[in-house]
């Protein structure tokens, strides 16, 4: 799959049983030859209306997390959700993180990332399929990708005071893969 049909796939897919709740499937955005890829759980309402994943007041803040690391978000970030569907009011079930899977990987293979930074607990979590913690790198796949978790934008907005927090854990990315 190229990026068209991916996001031709994405858009129309009914893999799980979120396709019958959403307002839209949200494909991923940014560079397609990124270096690093910045992964949120799931979409927004925002997003979901936007049809752009992390979007509005959570987006420009990432872009200014991602800018603070010297990172070009434009051409050197692919942004996108472990899940693309959002979940009516509740966080994507096992199953339904399993069935999106094919996109993320196809999203891995396409930008042939070599960093992760996982945004929120739900991203971090899903990603790994399993338990993951902030303050260390962990790594995904065959490939072993690395992967650092920070907080999503839309919780330090709720709670600025994580964001001496979530500036080490870049850091800490930044500092892995150089
Ligand atoms: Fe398909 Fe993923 Fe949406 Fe489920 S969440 S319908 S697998 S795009």
């Amino acid at each position: 799959m190229d990026w068209p049909a991916l996001q031709a796939a994405v858009s129309s897919c009914t893999r799980c049983s979120l396709c019958e709740t959403r307002v839209a499937a949200v494909n991923g955005r940014g560079a397609e030859n990124a270096a690093w890829i910045a992964i949120a759980g799931m979409p927004s309402q925002a997003d979901e209306q936007d049809v752009q994943a992390v979007t509005g007041e959570a987006g420009q803040l990432l872009h200014n997390m991602l800018k603070a690391i010297e990172l070009t978000p434009d051409t050197e970030v692919y942004v996108t959700n472990v899940v693309k569907c959002r979940p009516p009011g509740r966080n994507p079930t096992g199953e339904e993180v399993i069935a999106c899977r094919p996109y993320l990987e196809r999203e891995l293979a396409l930008t042939g990332a070599t960093m992760a930074i996982t945004f929120g607990q739900f991203a971090a979590r899903g990603l790994m399929m399993g338990p993951a913690a902030r303050g260390q790198v962990m790594h995904y796949g065959a490939s072993r990708l690395p992967v650092v978790a920070t907080y999503h934008p839309d919780d330090l907005l709720r709670k600025p005071e994580d964001k001496a927090k979530a500036w080490a854990d870049l850091c800490l990315a930044k500092a892995s893969h150089g």
